[in-house]
């Protein structure tokens, strides 16, 4: 992957989340395109959290013009805006201003380490060599961050950067904000519960308007349309118990600190139209929050900081 500013428009639309995998699948049809479209743009991007808006980010930066981006919740920003924000990035620049040494290659065995060589080879290589090249979309969008990096559990290297808001939302709203200013729509309460497809392709997204994720009621359907393909940038589904059951059912009787939208009607979709996600059944458990505090209350700061020093 390239620096998100030398991102062309043509590999960014070739390297949209779903285009082109849709085909061959084993699974039911998703919804054809046979009705008109409600509305069209040039990109349809469902859910508002770090992915949605990077890729939001990268589609501005290639020359897309109408972004739409789609979120069921009522509040934007998805885990992403409750997590701590801490971002491990190795070789970024504050790292470097500090005289730190490392590399992708120590990134990559630390991840190889502490995922007990369950990690996807290639995307661990992807993730550690590409990581640094969100530091441009932070700076530009104004993201405020500490000056020193930390080390955290796992990591050989302190290489971690955190936002002095030290939350996600340190993060999330300035990089909103940003987009909003530069033409990109935020649209909320919009559950997007399947794909749209024509020839293979997917056109759009089928849309459940007002939708309250309280008692799952929305007030009417919507097919909005997608000249550029569809990201599916929905996240996690830690608060889907019935899907959870299907994967790792022991699991489901844990309680999660996600957010109550992480469910997975977005993951089904996909594997309908053909995707094939790998490692389905692997969750991240770990000390680094308490459920009891419903995200990344007092109690992270404690475990983060234990947990870099053997604690678990
Ligand atoms: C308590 C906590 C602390 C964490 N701390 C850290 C940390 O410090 N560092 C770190 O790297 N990671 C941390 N994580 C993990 C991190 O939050 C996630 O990996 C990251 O936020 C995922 O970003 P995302 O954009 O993929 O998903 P999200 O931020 O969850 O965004 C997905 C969005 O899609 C929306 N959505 C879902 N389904 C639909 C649908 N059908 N239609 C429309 N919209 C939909 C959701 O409402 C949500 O807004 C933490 C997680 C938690 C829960």
């Amino acid at each position: 992957m390239k620096p998100l500013s030398s991102f062309s428009r043509r590999n960014f639309l070739r390297t949209l989340a779903v285009t082109g995998l849709a085909s061959g699948s084993a699974f039911a049809a998703p919804t054809s395109t046979a009705q008109p479209f409600n509305e069209v743009h040039d990109l349809v991007i469902v859910g508002s959290g770090f992915a949605g808006l990077s890729a939001a980010y990268a589609a501005l930066k290639a020359g897309v013009k109408d972004i739409l981006i789609l979120d069921k919740m009522e509040a934007f920003g998805g885990n992403s805006c409750l997590c701590g924000g801490l971002m491990s990035v190795p070789l970024n620049p504050k790292q470097q201003k500090q005289g730190i040494k490392d590399s992708v290659e120590l990134m990559v065995a630390d991840m190889t380490k502490a995922g007990r060589g369950f990690n996807h080879p290639d995307l661990a290589k992807k993730f550690a060599e590409n990581a640094v090249n969100i530091c441009p979309m932070l700076d530009e969008c104004g993201v405020q961050l500490m000056d020193k990096v930390i080390r955290l559990g796992g990591h050989s290297a302190p290489r971690t950067m955190v936002p002095t808001a030290a939350s996600g939302g340190g993060i999330v709203v300035p990089i909103h904000n940003w987009l909003k200013k530069n033409g990109v729509q935020f649209r909320n309460r919009s559950q997007v519960i399947d794909l749209l497809m024509q020839d293979g392709k997917v056109t759009g997204v089928l849309v459940n308007c007002d939708y309250n994720w309280k008692d799952g009621s929305s007030k009417k359907e919507q097919r909005i349309g997608s000249r550029g393909g569809v990201v599916v940038a929905t996240g996690g589904w830690g608060q889907d118990k019935d899907f959870i059951k299907t994967t790792m059912p022991v699991y489901s009787l844990l309680e999660c600190t996600s957010q109550p939208g992480a469910t997975a009607e977005m993951l089904k979709a996909l594997l309908k139209s053909g995707c094939l996600p790998s490692m389905l059944d692997m969750y991240q458990l770990g000390p680094w929050a308490s459920p009891d505090e419903k995200g990344a209350g007092p109690g992270s700061f404690f475990a983060d900081y234990a947990f870099a020093e053997g604690m678990a």
